[in-house]
């Protein structure tokens, strides 16, 4: 604004004085100087603001977030409202003010809040709750009146009719007031997006709607989710196996598959896996193809990559060579007990230590499960066992390298105990006397030891082959696995 009136009445002054005949050369030089000065001010009073403002070159489409089909629906119905204002108001409608996105870290709450600014025609203006949080009091507050009146003034200037104020990580700011600590800074931040959201007028252009975005609802201030404020929450879930393979899909369109790869069972292999985490895993095969210096991508380097993201990169630890058969037989014991339990269930084998575990047996889960019954926990703790029940078959003592496995065990027992279905019948697992829990938990342990025992037992011979094998391959999929195994026990193991 001040730069177009300057450079309007430089030019007007500079034509009037060459008509005089006057030497303009000076003149010239003072404007383009007080040009240069306007734009630096004007770039710094951006920056200051420490708000980011997305050009529309990024746009995000709703076809762009994968799976959270639930929650794209519930938030496109929500932004009607905006799409179709004359109808509302002629209805009475109250509009609304802010919509809540709830859910785990890199399920895609961000992605949703610029695909609603694409799908409504919006500026799209964003702050994180930490980055109104500092030492000195009231800055919070200020910054929060920036950002709602940047978004107004970047509508304006773009010529849009609305603008979503996006609010990361809201439960920094927007925790439960009052607690007494010292926490005047965050008080006044909140209670300045309160105002600024109660001032909102329904009728003004541009309208403002504020979608901020938090994985913990229950730490939010009431006063928060009252009508007129955030009255509309939408769950953004972990996606389940479709949303993963669709997820995989759009990570995947501008990469070079090879023929061989099937999404469907990556997808089924990386269970619990968030948005973020596939978009990475994507990326970490890309990067391992790259190494071999393939011009496709392979299976086993999305194999490899799904440990890599699971447990970080491998680790330089170079484990003695007894310490390699040790994992090898260890692992092997989890990966019988797994497909006896459950047929079909070992994806990859591996002794190559990562992160902080020096070898690994990936499960596949058969489908995303919510309820477990008593067959399945028990056969979840014979999975977690068998490591060290290997140990003791074949070296006659266990390692330290199953304090994690016992934890799970017992957890298992724990669980087994609480929910009513052990010995005991239903209990109050917190009123139990300690003694009596520990001694059912520590029963529930010793028979679920002793039937391992008798699974791995026939398998002594073959764990001491195969367990050499797997020192120098260093992994094994499943499927090889299986193989294996049908060779051993035909009878027991019928369906490989
Ligand atoms: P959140 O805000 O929930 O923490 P983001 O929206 O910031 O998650 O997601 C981070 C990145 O992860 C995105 O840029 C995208 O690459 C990927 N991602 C996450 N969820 C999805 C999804 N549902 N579909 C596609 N990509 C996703
Ligand atoms: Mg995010
Ligand atoms: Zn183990």
């Amino acid at each position: 604004m001040i730069r177009e009136a300057i450079v309007g009445i430089g030019i007007a002054i500079t034509v009037f004085f060459a008509y005089l005949g006057t030497n303009v050369l000076p003149l010239v030089l003072l404007i383009g100087l007080l040009f240069a000065i306007s734009v630096v001010v004007e770039k710094r009073g951006v920056v200051s603001t420490g708000h980011r403002e997305h050009p529309s070159s990024h746009r995000v489409e709703f076809e762009n977030i994968g799976g959270q089909e639930s929650a794209k629906r519930e938030l496109m119905e929500a932004l009607d409202f905006l799409r179709h204002r004359d109808k509302i108001k002629s209805l009475g409608i109250r509009p609304l003010k802010g919509i809540l996105l709830t859910g785990p870290p890199g399920t895609g709450k961000t992605l949703m809040a610029k695909a609603a600014a694409t799908y409504t025609d919006s500026v799209f203006v964003s702050a994180s709750g930490s980055e109104f949080v500092e030492m000195y009091v009231g800055v919070g507050a200020s910054r929060v009146r920036d950002l709602f009146k940047k978004a107004r003034s970047l509508a304006r200037k773009e010529g849009k009719d609305s603008a979503i104020v996006f609010i990361d990580e809201i439960d920094v700011i927007g925790g439960k007031r009052g607690g007494g600590q010292g926490h005047q800074e965050y008080d006044q931040t909140l209670n300045q997006l309160l105002t600024e959201m109660d001032g909102m007028q329904t009728t003004s252009n541009p309208l403002v709607l504020v979608v901020a975005a938090t994985n913990r609802v229950d730490m939010l201030d009431p006063a928060l989710l009252r009508p007129g404020r955030f009255d509309r929450q939408i769950k953004v879930d972990l996606p389940d196996k479709e949303g993963r393979l669709h997820i995989l899909k759009i990570q995947t369109a501008n990469k070079p598959l090879a023929k061989d790869v099937d999404l469907e069972s990556i997808a089924k292999e990386s269970y619990g896996f968030s948005g973020a985490q596939l978009e990475s895993l994507t990326n970490e095969a890309a990067i391992l193809a790259l190494r071999e210096d393939k011009q496709e991508i392979e299976t086993r380097h999305f194999r490899d990559a799904v440990d890599k993201v699971l447990l970080g990169e491998k680790t330089g630890k170079r484990p003695s060579s007894e310490e390699l058969l040790r994992v090898s037989v260890h692992e092997l014991g989890h990966a019988i007990a797994s497909e006896s339990v459950r047929p079909g269930s070992v994806a990859h084998i591996t002794i190559a230590p990562r992160g902080n575990a020096l070898g690994f047996v990936r499960q596949v889960p058969q489908q995303d499960s919510y309820l477990y019954t008593k067959e399945q926990l028990e056969g979840q703790m014979k999975v977690a066992l068998a490591g060290a029940v290997a140990e003791e078959l074949i070296f006659g003592n266990r390692s330290t390298g199953a304090s994690n496995d016992f934890m799970q065990a017992s957890n298992l027992a724990r669980t087994i105990v609480s929910c009513g279905l052990s010995s005991l019948g239903i209990v109050d697992a917190d009123n139990l006397q300690r003694n009596v829990l520990d001694e059912e938990i520590r029963k529930i342990l010793s028979d679920i030891e002793k039937l391992t025992i008798e699974l791995l037992e026939p398998f002594k011979d073959g764990i001491r082959q195969l367990s050499q094998t797997l020192v120098e391959e260093e992994s094994m999929t499943g499927d090889a696995f299986r193989q294996w195994l049908s060779r051993q026990k035909p009878k027991q193991f019928a369906h490989a």
